[in-house]
Formats: C-alpha cells, structure tokens, sequence
C-alpha cells in the first residue's frame, strides 16, 4: 500500500504546486513544531520598489540612483532589481561582486562604488551616511522601508529606501501554521523597523532582524538544540544555509536554485498559504501509510 498512497500525495501535492523531494521528506513534516520564515520573497512580495531617494548636499538624487544601478546590475536581489527599474539602462559595471545579505561592490569606468546596508558600508568600507542622511534612513526604516546607503570612491552619497508588500495570503497562512502546532518566527536580514512593521501585518510575535546568512544557520541550530524540530521556509541565496540545516526545509518556487536545491519541499506557485497545505497533506499520507 505504501508506494499506492506516495503516489497520492505526491500527485496531489503537484496539482497543488507542491514539489515534494521524495517520501523520506514526508517523516519530517509529523514532528515539526517550529517555522523559520525568511521576510523577503517569502512573507513578503519581494517585488520592491524605490520609495524616496536621499542624496547628501550638492549630489543630484538621480546621480545616486545611476551609480547604485550600475553596481546593482549584476544582482539578482529584489533591492537591485527594484534600484535598476527606477534609473533604466544602467552603465556597464565590471568586477561586480555581491556580498549576500549585506550589499554589492563594483567597478564603474574608474570608480569604486559599493551599496548595501547603512551599518556595512560604515564598518566594512569606512563610509559611514552623514549625520543629516543617517537620520534620514533611520525614519525611512522605521516606517518599514528598506534602506540602502550608496557610496562611490569612499565617499557616501546618499541612500536609497526601496519598499516591499506583504503577499495577501500571508496572514491567513501563518495563522493555518499556527492551528498545525507550528511557532511561527520571522528571520530576516533586513531591519528591525521593516521587520517588526511585516511581522506586525501578518500575526508572529517572534522577530529576528539583522541577521546575517550565517545567522540564519545559527538560529536553526540554536533551535535544534533546544529539542524543537524545525521547518525553515526561504527564498535566497542568503537562506541556503539554514534551508539545509533545517528538519525540515521549504522553498518559493520563484526563489533562487540555491534556495530550491537546499530544500525537500518547493512550493512553486510562491504562494505562502501552500506551506501549511504541504504540511497537512504530507502529514495526512503519512497517516494513510502506517
Ligand atoms: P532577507 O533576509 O529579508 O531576505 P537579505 O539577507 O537578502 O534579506 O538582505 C539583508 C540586507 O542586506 C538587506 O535588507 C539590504 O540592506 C542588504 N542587501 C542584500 N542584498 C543587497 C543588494 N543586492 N543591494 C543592496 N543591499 C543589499
Ligand atoms: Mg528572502
């Protein structure tokens, strides 16, 4: 019987949109009792786009978007898709680099610009926003925006706050979460302002902002370690780490392949109120096999 009722709810989680990686997977799904979700791309749209742009005293903002595009070209990240959107054709940049969960680097003509997070610009490059620009990135954050500080040969020319939208079935999925006995947890990499004003919208209590890759992984971790079995749902690159370490390891379709090789579950319409379906129906096969 058992291979008849495999069938089934593999075949019916395929019709669902639900890539089950095989019947080992389904094992996991029964102890879980804790979700990790990843904010951007997962809770939320991670379709952004640039909300308010400061450039700091004799720079012209639309200067500092063309800089920050150009750098962000190279990126699959939804920040640099949404940077690169607003400005249009960006210029050839060379000897890109990103730096996951933090921000980009590259060469344009013979400049040297870097974009990312305000408090990584500052300690990783030595440029930190001016007084008036760090204040302003700071109310931006604080209203749930995204900020990314741009600076081109060492100097900081300003930021850019890029906004993002909750999926609208993210609500009523955590809530389904929450009636399978998961403890829901937001993670994400972004910001406590954005962070909290997400979790806010869509019902979790426990919020991890700021958290680099390697923290998500620790995170898991931490959490095995206390006895709970863990589910991690992501989408980037950045979540890779903690997608492998998890019990038990969900996908967005739309995601990056890092994400969806890590994982034994992609829920490939990107629909979050798919997770807790996957949940209930590989528990409810396992229930049809024994
Ligand atoms: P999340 O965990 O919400 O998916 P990430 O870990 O991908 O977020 O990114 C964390 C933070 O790092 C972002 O909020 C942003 O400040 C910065 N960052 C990441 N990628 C980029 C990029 N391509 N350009 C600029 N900043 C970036
Ligand atoms: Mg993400």
């Amino acid at each position: 019987a058992t291979p008849t009722a495999l069938l089934v709810g593999t075949g019916r989680g395929s019709q669902l949109g639900i890539l089950i990686r095989g019947p080992q997977v389904l094992e996991a799904t029964r102890a879980v009792d804790t979700i990790v979700l990843d904010k951007t791309g997962t809770v939320t749209t991670g379709r952004m786009a640039v909300a308010a742009v400061h450039a700091v005293e004799g720079v012209d903002p639309a200067e500092l978007v063309a800089w920050a595009a150009a750098a962000e070209a190279g990126s699959e990240h939804p920040i640099a898709q949404a940077i690169v959107e607003a400005h249009g054709a960006p210029r050839d940049a060379e000897a890109f680099v990103a730096h996951t969960g933090f921000g980009v680097q590259a060469a344009v003509g013979d400049h040297a610009v870097v974009a990312g997070r305000a408090a990584w610009l500052a300690e990783q490059w030595s440029v930190p926003l001016p007084r008036e620009a760090a204040e302003w990135a700071r109310a931006q954050e604080d209203a749930g925006a995204t900020v990314i500080a741009v600076a081109v040969d060492g100097r900081a020319l300003g930021a850019i706050a890029v906004a993002d939208t909750v999926k609208p079935t993210s609500a009523a999925a955590i809530g389904r979460l929450r009636a399978l006995g998961l403890r829901p947890i937001l993670v994400t990499g972004d910001n406590a302002g954005a962070a909290h004003e997400v979790a806010r919208a869509v019902g979790i209590d426990d919020v991890r902002a700021g958290v680099t890759p390697q923290g998500k992984l620790d995170i898991v971790r931490a959490l095995q370690a206390e006895g709970r079995v863990v589910a991690m749902v992501g989408d980037g690159v950045n979540d890779a780490a903690a997608l492998a370490a998890s019990d038990l390891g969900l996908a967005m379709g739309g995601g990056t392949d890092a994400a969806v090789a890590a994982s034994d579950i992609t829920i490939v319409s990107d629909d979050l109120g798919a997770v807790p379906v996957a949940i209930r129906l590989a528990r409810r096969t396992l229930a049809i096999i024994r």
